[in-house]
């Protein structure tokens, strides 16, 4: 071999790290592994199609090979068969907006998380969050934000893939960025408020934001997560944070980079410069107006409503029972939810676990149906329309020949009665079983 050759190869390998990288996975035995044929009794594929009874799935290394009706599939004499009798099997579920760093705010609340437990303590936490997420089905997570734990998600991410702990694959965004005076903890003595730890990265301006977004990149950053709007109004109300032109230059720096920007936003106003800035998703959304859904929508930015935060912060408060008439904020946020399918907005499933109990994700699917949404849609929400946000489309969020072994079985059917998927009987994610 020429040194030249070496070279090439040396430059090769390098540019296809990020891509292994991007498929987050043990490098398992591709199509040359060991083969599993999953029988259940059915298998919903995570398109708007109904499920198919009788089909099997053939997995092979860390592969789906082959789908449909078993008698079709011809598995190796050496495939291992599991019977998940009474189940559907679907591709595992992705989780849009998760805080595997916080835990709910009824145990401690998120001032107290940010300013007096250590990180050592929270990573702690986080990897029994990470494993309650997995087990609960959800295969993958866009985990968007440590709030105050810097850049401790970069190394949470590599302590599941390269197999340490079990946990879902993740992408992050670090620290997430915020303008000076918008985000908390805050209402300190004025002496010290420079001082006070904060749960986002401060950023103004050209110079302050260019520097902030590379840094977070620099430090493992997947996805950049700002803040459009918080309550930092004369009087504590919302208001926008960045400027349009600032959201811009965000996103320009995170795109040229291949990355995307996730937007928290709950005004009209912080929507629509988010929407413009080209952000991919707007969290939240609670004060959308059919015309701020009607610009989403021209836009291809996807909504991730996380109507699971306010509903688990009243329970906390026991201020609501799910399955209870609606107090005001919840029925507000069904109206704009509503709104949102109204207008066709790409609806993408997120919850802000964190806020309330990690495992308990499954949650946001069942609100999103109580809210008006068909089942079949929520599932969609939760696997496809999440994978085609993240850019995976070909690797997660489909049960299809070629794509990555992520699947998990639950009792029941959850395209008739959603709250099937709060029954998880089976989880496998990269081909590797973690659940049965
Ligand atoms: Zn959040």
């Amino acid at each position: 071999m020429t040194t030249a050759t070496h070279m090439k190869l040396f430059v090769c390998a390098i540019l296809l790290l990020p891509q292994l990288l991007v498929a987050q996975g043990r490098v398992g035995g591709g199509a040359n592994g060991a083969a599993t044929l999953l029988v259940p009794t059915r298998v919903w594929d995570g398109t708007n199609t109904q499920p198919h009874e009788g089909w099997a799935v053939l997995v092979r290394g860390t592969q789906i090979t082959a789908v449909g009706p078993r008698a079709s599939i011809n598995a190796p004499p050496d495939a291992t068969t599991i019977d998940l009798p009474n189940t559907t099997l679907l591709p595992g579920l992705i989780e849009a907006h998760s805080h595997l760093l916080l835990h709910p705010y009824n145990e401690t609340v998120w001032n107290d998380q940010v300013l007096h437990e250590p990180e050592a303590l929270r990573v702690a936490r986080a990897v029994n969050h990470a494993k309650a997420t997995l087990m609960a089905g959800f295969t993958t997570v866009r985990d968007l934000g440590t709030e105050g734990a810097g850049y401790a998600d970069v190394g949470l991410k590599m302590a599941i893939n390269q197999g340490i702990i079990p946990g879902p694959r993740m992408f992050v965004v670090t620290k997430a960025i915020v303008v000076t005076g918008e985000y908390a903890p805050k209402g300190f003595t004025t002496e010290y408020a420079d001082q006070i730890p904060q749960g986002a990265e401060e950023a103004d301006g050209v110079d302050g934001i260019s520097k902030v977004v590379r840094s977070q990149i620099k430090h493992g950053a997947d996805w950049i997560k700002v803040y459009a709007d918080y309550g930092w109004g004369p009087n504590g109300e919302v208001r926008p944070g960045f400027t349009e032109d600032e959201l811009k230059l965000i996103v320009n720096i995170a795109n040229s980079s291949g990355r995307q920007v996730a937007a928290h936003a709950t005004t009209e106003e912080g929507m629509r410069r988010a929407i413009l800035a080209g952000v991919r998703t707007i969290e939240h959304g609670d004060n959308g107006t059919p015309a701020v859904f009607k610009l989403m929508k021209e836009h291809g930015t996807c909504l991730v409503p996380t109507i699971a935060a306010g509903e688990s912060q009243l329970e906390q408060r026991g201020a609501y029972t799910m399955g209870d008439s609606l107090p005001i904020s919840l029925r507000n946020k069904q109206a704009s939810f509503k709104a949102a399918l109204d207008a066709g907005v790409t609806i993408c499933s997120g919850s802000d676990v964190g806020v309330f109990s990690h495992g308990d994700e499954a949650k946001e699917l069942q609100l999103m149906v109580q809210f008006g949404m068909k089942p079949l849609d929520a599932l969609v929400a939760a696997t496809s329309a999440d994978a085609n946000m993240l850019g995976m489309e070909d690797r997660i969020g489909l049960v299809k020949a070629g794509l990555l072994a992520d699947l998990i079985a639950v009792a029941g059917d959850p395209t008739i009665d959603i709250a099937a998927v709060r029954n998880v009987k089976f989880v496998m994610k990269n081909g590797v079983v973690y659940r049965q």
